[in-house]
């Protein structure tokens, strides 16, 4: 037996899945449109915390956006990147880094609860299609 909530939270799993770029809950939402035309946007919301609580999705905090879980239930929060250029969001699993952070807060009394850790930069596949970027202003262009 599959509950319209749970076919739901497939469906979007399966558009987060299409491609390893954020999407926002509003993206999400227009994608379903072709699947499910009446869906309203509650609906797309509850699926979306319904699959970041069980880890099967993350909510890309500095996009806020959801990318798909890229590996294997994991205990400890993941870091990812993200490419400016092209929007691919990369999961790596450090859990030795994610203690290192809660280290470094306890110094001060802190507890960590949960961790976010999101890196903004360049892809791989972004730096090989680039030129070097000698001479070019860093701060780079408003495309
Ligand atoms: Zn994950
Ligand atoms: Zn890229």
């Amino acid at each position: 037996m599959t509950t319209p909530g749970e076919q739901m939270q497939a469906d979007v799993l399966a558009i987060l899945r299409r491609r390893n770029v954020a999407l926002s809950a509003y993206k999400v939402l227009e994608a379903l449109r072709d699947a499910h035309p009446k869906i309203a946007p509650p609906a797309v919301y509850r699926a979306l915390s319904s699959l970041t609580s069980k880890g099967q999705a993350h909510r890309v905090e500095s996009l806020k956006a959801y990318v798909a879980c890229q590996s294997k239930v994991h205990a400890s929060a993941s870091i990812l990147s993200i490419c400016e250029s092209c929007g691919y969001v990369e999961e790596h699993l450090a859990g030795e880094v994610v203690e290192a952070v809660s280290h470094v807060v306890a110094e001060t009394g802190f507890s960590s609860q949960h961790h976010v850790i999101e890196v903004h930069g360049i892809c791989a596949a972004c730096n090989a299609r680039m030129p070097a970027p000698e001479g070019v202003g860093a701060g780079g262009s408003p495309q």
